[in-house]
């Protein structure tokens, strides 16, 4: 009785014997409910015509493989109206009529089938003392029913590649429930439009930027609202910014080029414009020249010692510095100056070429600088431009640059400062962008105009479109403007991306779910069985 209800055996089946072999464990199994129904009439009969054996396998016991060996039995019906005279008892929660494994054993082929597949599955399979095959994996995970699903609102749809760049396939989610409901066979705008069809309850449609799906949409379902994802805005105005990169860097290489003097006719120091700081307050100054006056003492003394013919160790014993350093300050010959400190990024550095042409032009009030600067979005505060303008009075600030700060980059890669949120910049790279765009006013006015749609896309200010893009319009930046195009030719849709927070990014996961699932079939999924996994993957 223990046993039976240990091994899970539904009610009325008792273990009548365990036998342990070489490959498992057998266990035979006695029926010994005092009857079955008749599964025509639905009659209970309890006169036994005759009993007979039945052998399934079943769910591995403690990693050994199990086979129930069941005694059951024929009853006889009564009932004079039904056309059956003997029925075989039914044993349903344990296993189908004709079955020949337990139901819980083909639950777990096909959980294994769904996860692995083919071999793989066949393998992991016996490792937990499970014998299958192949064919049995695979026919398992076909046989699983597709129920009717509910209804789909938001859909999200977006294309996949059985062999990449051949063969394409659909994928569609939805984007409530995060479950993808349907692959399809191709990404043809007929099919993705059949589709749809069949599903007129569909209130949003979020999509690629294609016309493919856009038409589909369109054809079948034209009370829904369109969305276009914000990924692929971004990726597109991300591929505009790197044309107009590799076109400006020309531009940059030839200002890079002009040599700049280290002292002006005038006799002031002349610095770039990339290392144009404010002053020093009185007090780190002061703090400064202290540290300077100390290490001053000690490099005398150093020297001292040193003439006096002291030893390496006890002079650094005495002055309490490291040999190290000792020897690298005798071996310059004078006295070491500290190394400058690298410029910090602040918030002033993007509008610092404006500021320098206004000053060039004779602008001496800071005041009405900070104002005009303000309006172009600088937040920092008066103080700091007054502070910057101090530095103006005591040195020539010159827009060339440091030649070698920008060599380093290719288009490629300086894209991704003009289309990163500032704030994931570092310190190092907000100097970089920088310094793209005291190079080049063009790229100044790029990056304003990107940074500004990106903040549209990041705050879902779909209502400032219109502005946006007539801004483009007037630019003389033919690369956004044929980016701007594009996106003028499905306004709509990118308006409702830039507004709703409904997005693809969840079917971009479900895809990369898919590619997994595809490369554990090695490159040779058939689309069924791929839509089949997709569908119940675990
Ligand atoms: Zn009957």
């Amino acid at each position: 009785m223990k046993t039976a209800a240990l091994l899970g055996l539904p009610e009325g089946m008792e273990v009548d014997q365990i036998q342990i072999t070489e490959t498992g464990l057998v266990v035979k199994v006695l029926s010994t409910r005092p009857q079955s129904c008749c599964p025509l009439c639905l009659q209970p009969s309890s006169h036994i015509h005759s009993y007979y054996h039945r052998t399934l396998k079943d769910a591995p016991c403690a990693g050994r493989q199990l086979e129930l060996r069941l005694c059951v039995r024929k009853f006889l019906c009564r009932n004079p109206d039904c056309s059956r005279k003997v029925f075989t008892e039914r044993i349903a929660d344990l296993a189908e009529p004709w079955a020949r494994m337990t139901s819980r054993l083909r639950e777990q082929i096909t959980s294994i089938g769904l996860a692995t597949c083919g071999k793989g599955g066949v393998r992991l399979a016996d490792r937990l003392g499970i014998e299958t095959s192949r064919n049995t994996t695979l026919r398992r995970i076909m046989d699983i029913p597709n129920e009717a699903r509910a209804s789909v609102v938001y859909l999200g749809i977006d294309d996949f590649a059985f062999r990449r760049g051949y063969r394409f396939g659909t994928i569609l989610v939805d984007l409530e429930s995060h479950r993808p409901i349907d692959l399809l066979p191709d990404r043809q705008a007929e099919t993705a439009a059949a589709w749809m069809r069949d599903n007129p309850e569909i209130q949003v449609v979020s999509r690629d930027r294609s016309s493919t799906y856009a038409s589909a949409a369109s054809q079948a379902v034209p009370h829904a609202i369109q969305v276009a994802d914000r990924f692929h805005l971004c990726k597109n105005l991300t591929e505009a910014t790197q044309l107009l990169l590799s076109r400006c860097q020309a531009e940059i290489a030839a200002a890079s080029h002009t040599e700049e003097p280290t002292h002006s006719e005038s006799g002031k120091p002349v610095i770039g414009i990339s290392e144009w700081r404010a002053p020093e307050p009185a007090h780190v100054e002061k703090a400064r020249l202290q540290r300077r006056a100390g290490r001053k003492a000690r490099y005398e003394k150093l020297v001292q010692r040193h003439e006096q013919g002291l030893s390496t160790k006890e002079i650094a014993c005495q002055l309490d510095l490291s040999q190290r350093t000792e020897r690298r300050w005798l071996a310059s010959g004078t006295f070491p100056e500290a190394k400058k400190r690298r410029k910090k990024h602040s918030d002033f550095d993007l509008f610092a070429p404006y500021v320098l042409k206004r000053w060039q032009e004779g602008e001496r009030n800071g005041m009405e600088l900070w104002r005009e600067i303000a309006a172009q979005g600088y937040t920092g505060s008066e103080r700091t431009v007054y502070r910057h303008l101090e530095t103006l009075k005591q040195a020539n600030v010159q827009t060339s640059l440091d030649p070698n700060r920008l060599h380093k980059f290719t288009a490629n890669t300086a894209v991704w400062l003009f289309v990163r949120d500032k704030k994931s910049l570092d310190e190092v790279e907000q100097e970089d962008l920088a310094t793209f765009c005291q190079a080049s006013p063009t790229l100044k006015r790029t990056y304003d105009l990107v940074a500004d749609f990106l903040r549209m896309v990041r705050k879902r200010e779909g209502y400032r479109l219109d502005t946006w893009l007539e801004q483009v319009a007037t630019s003389d930046l033919p690369e956004l403007q044929s980016f701007a195009a594009g996106v003028e030719k499905d306004k709509e849709a990118v308006k409702a991306g830039l507004t709703w927070a409904i997005n693809n990014a969840q079917v971009e996961g479900q895809v990369t779910k898919l590619k997994l699932i595809k490369r554990t079939m090695y490159g040779r999924a058939g689309f069924a069985l791929l839509r089949q996994r997709v569908l119940h993957a675990v």
